[in-house]
């Protein structure tokens, strides 16, 4: 049973990445989520090794932006960052940016990635660039991103964050904010690495459920 319900739709901006990429199909994680709060099951993430790797991975790519811009530039990051938006419907957007550039008439946001380059790693910064110009600080600004991953950076122009993709995030966050249940879609893939527990998600797929004998080979 969920713990709690939630005053109000709350949405972080990385349960809506895979989705929007394709890279996974249960929509109905995400409007549980962002309607409850909930007991939670470990997936075996290691995050006490991704959160050194990525203070690592942080501060390289700080000296890189001093390397490259001097003193000057307004460099804020991480929970400096941390931004809501709220809808009109009452559904929040929430998220942190890892690093946040202003110099001149240039303004990034950076995201520090420990893995490898993945389409929805493009998709989070789109979604921050969308987000942050909608809070007062930001009004009329226009953000280019930055992924820095720890050999190389990719540079996500503005033109990027077409009229397109804000259509598709828009209709997404309608359909997990809405007190209709979204689309449930199991996969042990999926359900391997979601935090819902069988308790509040009878459908959850575990390997064993997946494996079979075949005679024909
Ligand atoms: S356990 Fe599987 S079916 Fe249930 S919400 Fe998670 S991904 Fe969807």
């Amino acid at each position: 049973m969920p713990l709690s319900n939630r005053n109000q739709p709350y949405i972080w901006v990385t349960w809506l990445t895979k989705l929007l990429t394709g890279a996974d199909s249960c929509e109905w994680a995400t409007w549980f989520k962002s309607h409850f709060t909930f007991e939670q099951e470990s997936t075996g993430f290691d995050i006490e090794g991704w959160e050194r790797l990525h203070t690592e991975y942080m501060q390289i790519t700080q000296e890189e932006i001093y390397n490259t811009y001097g003193p000057e530039p307004v460099v804020t990051v991480e929970g400096e960052n941390s931004f809501k938006v709220e809808g009109k419907s009452g559904i929040i957007i929430a998220g942190k940016p890892d690093i946040i550039l202003r110099h001149q008439s240039e303004n990034s946001v950076y995201d520090v990635k420990t893995g490898n380059p993945q389409p929805f790693h493009k998709t989070q910064l789109l979604i921050y660039m969308w987000a942050l110009p909608q809070l007062p600080e930001f009004k009329g600004v226009t953000f280019d991103g930055v992924l820095a991953y720890k050999d190389h950076m990719v540079h996500i122009p503005a033109s990027d964050l077409t009229g397109q993709f804000i259509g598709q995030l828009i209709g997404l966050i309608k359909r997990v904010g809405s007190a209709q249940e979204a689309l449930k879609v199991s996969s042990s893939f999926e359900c391997g690495n979601c935090k819902i527990t069988i308790n509040d998600c009878p459908e959850k797929k575990t390997s064993e459920m997946m494996k079979a004998m075949s005679g024909d080979f």
